[in-house]
């Protein structure tokens, strides 16, 4: 029976011990969490800083293998397929008024869009990046900026009466980068704005919609083969407008002087809303379903999605 006493009084006795133990023990690990929480915290916000600032000196690193200051737009080796973060961006203007379009114009490509700014308007970065290029180009775009930014694009700035940023200068998204203006070739002050990957020119609309001061989706997908298809589209036509060179030359002062919005044989795209199908969107648009599926390589069964941007000429 002693023994039996005993026992009963060391497993009491350890009862107790483990009754008391662990309520400090749990303390101490209640009061150490939110500590490791906040280290973590903030080696996760260190890490992030230096990938930020990695990605901003050295941006799209994956895709250009060089960095120059010379080149505005030298093509360089595209990939079949890229996606293009649209996040974090800022309008470069917070003007609607679009007065030209990307596409053939006066028998070359209009390879950015005309946004109506005044002169002394603030031109803001669309993305975080690195400015590339800060020139003058009399004939050309006039007091222009080029800047690299880590999602793969290059967005070009064109026309404006000022700097604010230096080459090689990083700069931050929506951070004033220049001031609206009428330098270089162009009749009626306005912004030249590009979207460029890898050198060539991407509709700024399909990324940009500057009427509700948006971007079309929070990601682009650039499809080589769609660019290239394109391209031939463009080309073409430009052949068959070209026809009289020396014609437009006289007729292109004329078409600047005078008119805003212009109207030329384009490439067209819906953003697709709540709702809609491709029968509704072929109606809205005045084509046909199987014309819109020709384009968009897509077949009669698809279910069109909210935001996609669907070509429909
Ligand atoms: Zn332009």
């Amino acid at each position: 029976m002693r023994l039996k006493e005993i026992y009963s009084l060391l497993i009491i006795n350890a009862m107790l011990l483990l009754a008391s133990m662990p309520v400090s023990a749990q303390d101490l690990l209640a009061r150490q969490a939110p500590i490791d929480r906040r280290m973590r915290a903030v080696d996760t916000l260190a890490l992030k800083a230096v990938i930020e600032k990695e990605s901003l000196e050295n941006p799209a690193a994956q895709l250009y293998e060089d960095w120059d200051n010379r080149y505005a737009h030298k093509q360089t080796e595209l990939p079949d397929s890229f996606r293009i973060s649209l996040k974090h961006f800022c309008m470069p203007t917070t003007s609607r008024v679009i007065t030209s379009k990307m596409g053939p114009r006066w028998g070359r490509t209009h390879k950015g869009l005309d946004i109506k700014v005044y002169i002394g308007d603030t031109i803001r970065a669309a993305f975080s990046g690195k400015v590339r290029i800060k020139k003058y180009e009399a004939r050309g775009y006039g007091k222009y900026l080029v800047i690299r930014h880590p999602n793969g694009l290059e967005t070009i700035y064109g026309h404006m009466s000022d700097w604010l940023v230096d080459e090689n200068e990083t700069v931050k998204v929506g951070q004033p980068i220049g001031l609206g203006g009428n330098t270089g070739r162009s009749t009626g002050s306005h912004l030249h704005f590009e979207t460029r990957l890898c050198g060539v020119a991407l509709n700024p609309a399909l990324l940009f919609d500057f009427v509700n001061q948006d971007v079309t989706a929070d990601y682009y997908t650039f499809r080589k083969s769609d660019y290239e298809q394109e391209s031939v589209a463009i080309n073409n036509t430009i052949h068959l407008d070209g026809a009289s060179e020396s014609e437009e030359t006289a007729e292109e002062k004329q078409e600047i002087a005078e008119s805003e919005v212009r109207q030329y044989t384009e490439t067209r795209y819906h953003k697709v809303s709540a709702g809609e199908t491709l029968y509704s969107i072929a109606k809205r648009r005045g084509v046909t379903v199987e014309q819109l599926c020709k384009l968009n390589h897509l077949t009669r069964d698809i279910k069109v999605r909210p935001g996609q941007i669907l070509r429909y000429s």
